[in-house]
């Protein structure tokens, strides 16, 4: 029998970590943990080192190392903690690591990701934003490392899933019309314009069909989240913006679609739980089981669609110019979309505000073309500036 997988899950107490673990756990002659890392959830943590049993945990800093390592002694493990940014770089880039789950959400996942990608592992992409940020220099490393590259955000999985396996070709030779990129509409869907400025981080993090982090959970809200999807859809499969297409879909029942020139239209559906597009990119090109029950079709009784509306909802449209102008425009506009974020949840802002901002910014600042990482990381850094000034004057 075959020696078992090494993964390290970075971002392992969050959302799509735990549910990584969960899967993980169900196979272990399959899959064994390498390394887990987390932020400053030091005693989630640590019961998920004395769970797993990986080599090696990382926190933040060496404070919250101090901690984990005094929280392990007690029970004997032999995990050895690390901290700090390079030592994510290390774990994910480690020669014993098979496959990385790429789960740190935002810009702080960008640099662990690319080590994973560079050392030529199998990358399981959730962190969208890092992919948004550095969309050509990602996908060249990709193809100088031979990583594979597969996708957790259940929209892009269900787009791989739909698409032949040469999809780098470009769509327009595979027969791909278009994609259709399905939304649930988020807790606001049907909210009236006049009250979205209103709305308080608790109502925006009630997603009505999925259980995510906070951050992904207003972007949801916002629909941000689908514009960032929107971005990572074209480097995924070599899309322009204009091959995709949203497709309002309150269920999340189909979680995408592929529309080829022939008229057909090929579908991935599912119940909306992540365990089902992890278990896939873990497996793949095998099946294995995922802890997900069947869909059970005659229950969900009808499948409904609607158009994006732009008027209430402008993060979307604001995404899909990011798209077309691309360069460092997609860098500033996650970067600055992550800074009116934490600023609704720590209540200092409205939520209409997180489109004001994100327009503020990228109206300031032009976007310039991307020769290394380096320009991401100034870009990035210029945006947030932006937007931490217009939070202080409530203007540009
Ligand atoms: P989460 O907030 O639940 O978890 C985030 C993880 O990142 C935690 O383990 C946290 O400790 C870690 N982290 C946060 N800041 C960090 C930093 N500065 N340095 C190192 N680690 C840090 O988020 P989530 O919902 O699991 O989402 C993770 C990623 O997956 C996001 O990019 C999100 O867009 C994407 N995603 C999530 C879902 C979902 O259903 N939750 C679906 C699709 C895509
Ligand atoms: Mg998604």
């Amino acid at each position: 029998m075959s020696q078992p997988l090494q993964v390290t899950v970075l971002g392992a107490t969050g959302s799509i970590g735990l549910s990584t673990l969960d899967v993980i756990a169900r196979h272990p002659q399959a899959y064994q943990v390498f390394a887990l890392t987390g932020f400053s959830r030091v005693a989630e943590l640590s019961q998920l080192c004395l769970q797993h049993r990986p080599q090696y945990a990382v926190v933040a800093d060496e404070q919250a190392a101090q901690q984990l390592r005094a929280s392990l002694a007690q029970s004997g493990s032999a995990t050895q903690v690390l901290s700090g940014p390079d030592s994510l770089c290390e774990v994910a880039a480690a020669s014993e690591v098979d496959v990385v789950m790429a789960a740190i959400v935002g810009a702080a996942g960008l640099k662990p990701t690319l080590a994973a990608v560079r050392a030529g592992k199998r990358v399981l992409l959730a962190n969208k934003e890092a992919l948004v940020m550095s969309g050509a220099l990602f996908m060249r490393a990709l193809k100088e490392s031979k990583a594979t590259l597969l996708p957790i955000d259940s929209e892009h999985n269900a787009i791989f899933q739909c698409l032949p396996a040469n999809y780098a070709k470009g769509l327009e030779s595979l027969g791909v019309r278009r994609i259709l990129l399905t939304a649930s509409g988020g807790p606001f869907r049907t909210l009236p314009a006049a009250d979205l400025a209103k709305v308080t981080p608790e109502q925006a993090c009630a997603h009505p069909n999925w259980a995510m982090g906070r951050k992904i959970s207003v972007d949801s809200a916002s629909m941000m989240n689908k514009g960032l999807e929107l971005i990572e859809a074209c480097w995924l499969f070599n899309a322009r913006p204009s091959q995709v297409e949203v497709v309002i879909h309150p269920q999340s029942v189909i979680h995408s679609m592929v529309d080829y020139v022939d008229g057909s239209v090929l579908a991935q559906l599912g119940n909306p739980d992540m365990r089902t597009p992890i278990a896939h990119a873990l497996a793949w090109p095998e099946r294995i089981d995922s802890g997900v029950s069947a869909l059970d079709l005659l229950r969900i009784g009808r499948l409904d669609f609607e158009a994006p509306d732009d008027a209430r909802f402008p993060c979307l449209a604001l995404a899909r110019q990011a798209a077309e102008v691309c360069g460092t425009a997609p860098a500033m506009l996650n970067a600055a979309n992550e800074v009116a974020v934490a600023a609704f949840l720590e209540r200092r802002i409205r939520f209409t505000d997180i489109a004001s901002i994100i327009d503020a910014v990228l109206t300031q600042e032009s976007a310039i073309q991307v020769h290394c990482l380096d320009d991401v990381l100034a870009a990035d850094a210029k945006a947030r500036a932006l937007a931490e000034h217009w939070l202080q004057h409530r203007t540009p």
